[in-house]
């Protein structure tokens, strides 16, 4: 049976520590749906067609693109969207404590609607352990440097972003 697994987010928008969880699941199955979701109860910056064209510009920007990857997006219940799919399991990033908890009630709500469907935690890489798509967007917004934290369509496109709100002041005097 060909291996599905569903890697779900906000996407708000894609870092590298979301790069990093899309190319280490990509090798332990056959065909990794990344999906994005259209509700998100928080307030996103950037809009559904947005976060998925920053997702796709930034795998299509990579040297070497995993050829078994996808972007969808889903507005419905994760857990159908996942069955719709025919996936059999659900791939989150794990960082440090902090996500504990949330994760691990929702894997186990998801756990009690659907038993067939495991949810599978990648502990995130050291180097990209701190990466937040919250902070990149609060440094962003303060004209701070975030190329280390996301690829370079992320980062013009979130400067763009500042600038077209007149968020981003100006660089420091020197
Ligand atoms: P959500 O709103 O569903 O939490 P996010 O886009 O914030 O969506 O995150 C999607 C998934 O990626 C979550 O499992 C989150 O813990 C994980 N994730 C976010 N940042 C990192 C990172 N730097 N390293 C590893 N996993 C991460």
């Amino acid at each position: 049976m060909m291996s599905v697994a569903v890697y779900p987010g906000t996407f708000d928008p894609i870092t590298n520590g979301h790069m990093d969880i899309i190319l280490r699941a990509s090798r332990l199955v056959d065909r990794l749906i990344v999906a994005v979701a259209e509700n998100t109860g928080k307030e996103p910056v950037f809009n559904i067609d947005e976060r998925v064209a920053l997702l796709e510009a930034e795998l299509a920007a990579l040297a070497e693109p995993p050829a078994n990857v996808e972007v969808r997006r889903f507005g419905v219940l994760l857990l159908h969207f996942t069955q719709a799919v025919g996936a059999q399991m659900i791939v989150r990033g794990l960082r440090a404590v902090s996500d504990f908890e949330y994760e691990f009630q929702m894997a186990g709500m998801n756990a009690k609607l659907d038993r067939s469907i495991e949810t599978v935690f990648l502990m995130a890489s050291d180097r990209y352990q701190f990466i937040s798509s919250r902070f990149v967007k609060a440094i962003g917004e303060l004209g701070g440097d975030i190329a280390h934290f996301v690829g370079p369509v992320v980062a013009r496109r979130l400067v763009a972003h500042y600038r077209e709100n007149g968020l981003v002041p100006p660089p420091p005097a020197t």
